[in-house]
């Protein structure tokens, strides 16, 4: 029997990363352009793009670098980044995305306001991870970042407490960590939260689970830095144990096509709808 291949219609770059992309291209098409960090966690789409003429470049690159034009990714950075541009004088084409632009508001005002009282701004995300350094910035460096429940040890539960979440972080872990402050913040302390997780991301949990249930095998395509692809794979694992992360059809071991007759295909956000679709012909063939 013909083997069933099926490609997940929901997974694949979000609005943000095709902005990006899009802004990427359209720019390469101008003349030279340099990107801080990879432009999206994916190594194939990076190799992509850089064929195409965009150079990836880091923090320290910038600082050495004078006059260039630079994409600033989807997920945002600090005010220290722009400083560092201007005095370079570096022509900066800002793809962050509008929810993570929205969200680096929310915070930075919130320190503003609440800076003289003491407040602790929390950040529920990965430590380092490039969207949380450009939360984090928003404070003057001065939120504290937690990754787990257990990390509100952390907290002083005598001051005051806004927390906000990083885009890509599962729903149920951010309640988790609402719930558990709750219990321990006593009056007149208080305790204000802003679940500010993107949809775009958290929607696509529940489809993605019912996917993984209806295939025999899934392969979930996906670079290893990328976070919401973390989120997204612990989703499938959970809806089917025959789940495995690949970043291309080579890391497809023939063992796990003995059986199977129906195949899933599906990934992060960060993962392109080609490369899915080679996989998928890989499969076919
Ligand atoms: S996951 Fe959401 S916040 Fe992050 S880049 Fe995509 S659309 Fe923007």
């Amino acid at each position: 029997m013909d083997k069933v291949v099926e490609i997940d219609p929901n997974s694949g770059f979000c609005f943000g990363v095709v902005n990006a992309i899009e802004k990427a291209e359209s720019e390469l098409a101008t003349g030279a352009l340099y990107c801080l960090g990879d432009i999206v966690h994916n190594s194939q789409e990076v190799s992509r793009l850089k064929k195409k003429g965009l150079q990836t470049i880091n923090h320290a690159d910038l600082q050495a670098m004078r006059g260039k034009k630079v994409l600033l990714r989807a997920h945002g950075e600090p005010p220290s980044t722009y400083e560092q541009a201007r005095q370079n004088r570096i022509q900066i084409i800002d793809a962050t995305c509008p929810v993570v632009l929205q969200l680096q508001k929310k915070i930075r005002e919130k320190y503003r306001d609440t800076a003289p009282r003491q407040s602790q701004i929390v950040i529920f995300g990965k430590s380092g991870h490039a969207e949380v350094n450009g939360l984090v910035g928003q404070t003057n460096g001065t939120a504290i970042v937690i990754e787990h429940t257990a990390d509100i040890e952390q907290l002083d539960f005598t001051k005051d407490i806004y927390l906000f979440a990083q885009t890509t972080m599962s729903v149920d872990d951010f309640e988790a960590i609402v719930a558990k402050i709750q219990a321990r913040i006593r009056p007149p302390v208080s305790f204000n939260y802003s679940d500010t997780i993107c949809r775009k991301v958290a929607n696509r949990m529940q489809s993605i689970r019912q996917f993984a249930s209806k295939h025999d095998l899934v392969l979930f395509v996906a670079g290893e830095k990328s976070s919401n692809g973390k989120v997204l794979l612990s989703e499938c694992l959970k809806a089917n144990p025959n789940t495995h992360l690949i970043s291309n059809s080579s890391d497809i071991a023939p063992q796990w096509l003995q059986t199977p007759l129906s195949i899933g295909i599906c990934g992060a956000t960060s993962t392109p709808k080609w490369l899915m679709e080679e996989i998928a012909e890989s499969l076919k063939g």
